[in-house]
């Protein structure tokens, strides 16, 4: 029988941005920082690996993720 496996690992990486930001969160001007992640799993399937990456910004301020 077969096992199901999914493996998925998240690493995200944060850049410095220099991009003035108002942040709906805090309500304050901010440095954008920007975060890279990288999603990385196994197709149950067909077993081969998949990298989704999505980026994103964050508020310098107070960490949120900013649309
Ligand atoms: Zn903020």
């Amino acid at each position: 029988m077969a096992k199901k496996q999914t493996f998925v690992d998240k690493t995200a990486k944060v850049q410095a941005y220099s991009e003035k930001v108002k942040c709906g969160s805090c309500n304050q001007e901010s440095v954008a920082g920007y975060a890279k992640f990288v999603e990385s799993k196994v197709s149950e399937k067909s077993g081969a690996w998949k990298f989704l990456e999505r980026k994103v910004k964050l508020c310098g301020n107070c960490g949120a993720i900013l649309a």
